[in-house]
């Protein structure tokens, strides 16, 4: 253990996590800066309590311009009793709040990206500070972890929930006993390609159950993927014993998906304007193009065709009408 990791963390919840009731309040982080010289971040956070049982930790806004957990968990803070649990549920909508209200993936104060940052430092910058207290304050309590993400400014994706493949095969049946509950029209056992310093991989190492969710994405959300949120959680907390009452899966079916390897994403080589040649949710093969990138520098010039390396669906595309080298194109699931 380093010495940084024995200092306290900079965060003061305004609320106790270890009282029954509802109660809403903050974590306050203090951020000293030109507009506020002890000023503070203020991330909203609900605590619901009522006698022993479960712990549900809820989080969305890990990425500042995904928007289907914030709407779903903004909602259910409002709307949960106490008297509707047995147990405790934490949410918290928007966890990297600066980059949440600045509607920004990352945080305008330090640029983190929070699913990147853990598991964080005490001494950091704002965003490493935040991580930090989720790393040994918050996922600690927690029995579930549940992290809304979806595409936001530059992707989209179908709706899915998803859990990785563990280690620990019980850990990982529960994760995905719960995502199957969660009941979004997809589900996925999903591969990461930049799994360093995640939230997931910090919840999963303490050994919790870990689910998130890919609900669209375009820096906005529709009528359906907002619905597919606010079901999906009540779902979860139902399958875990939270919530009383029947899930909706029990009379709708979700479609299983599995991204085995790297295969699964392809990335543009070119810069210019982007065409889709195939929608998402639509059948694929090997070497199929899904994608035309045109060159924008001048006219006359040959396209260059993006194709996939499997065969499978269409899970997640490319979003804005532009493309750089680098860029993720596609993504391409298998159904199971
Ligand atoms: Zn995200």
């Amino acid at each position: 253990m380093t010495v940084s990791a024995l200092r306290p963390s900079a965060i003061s919840p305004t609320v106790d996590f270890s009282v029954d009731g509802v109660q809403h309040g903050f974590l306050r982080l203090p951020y000293s800066r030109d507009d506020s010289a002890w000023g503070s971040v203020m991330i909203p956070v609900t605590v619901i309590k009522n006698g022993e049982g479960p712990t549900a930790l809820l989080t969305g806004g890990n990425h500042g311009d995904e928007y289907e957990g914030p709407i779903a968990l903004f909602d259910l803070a409002r709307t949960l009793t106490a008297e509707d649990v047995a147990g405790r549920v934490i949410i918290i909508p928007a966890m990297n709040y600066p980059a949440f209200v600045s509607a920004t993936r990352t945080s305008p104060i330090d640029r983190g990206n929070m699913n990147r940052s853990f598991p964080g430092k005490p001494d950091g910058t704002v965003t490493e500070k935040i991580a930090d207290y989720f790393q040994r304050e918050l996922l600690p309590l927690a029995d579930i972890v549940m992290d809304f993400h979806s595409g936001g400014k530059t992707l989209d994706f179908l709706p899915f929930c998803a859990a990785h493949i563990l280690p620990d095969k019980r850990q990982e049946a529960r994760s995905f006993e719960l995502v199957d509950a969660f009941c979004a029209p997809y589900s996925m056992k999903m591969l990461e390609i930049d799994a360093v310093g995640m939230y997931d991989t910090a919840a999963e190492d303490m050994g919790k159950i870990f689910i998130t969710t890919e609900l669209g994405g375009g820096g906005t959300a529709t009528a359906k993927s907002a619905g597919i949120a606010k079901q999906g959680v009540s779902n979860v907390l139902r399958k875990a014993g939270i919530l009383k009452g029947p899930s909706t899966a029990s009379v709708t079916r979700t479609q299983w998906l599995d991204m085995p390897d790297g295969n699964c994403f392809s990335f543009a080589e070119d810069a210019g304007l982007i065409e889709p040649l195939v929608d998402m949710g639509e059948s694929v093969v090997t070497g199929q193009a899904v994608a035309r990138i045109h060159p924008i520098g001048k006219t006359g010039a040959v396209p260059k065709d993006v194709c996939t390396k499997r065969d499978g669906i269409l899970c997640a595309r490319h979003f804005p009408g532009l493309v750089k080298p680098g860029d993720c194109v596609a993504v391409v699931a298998v159904t199971i």
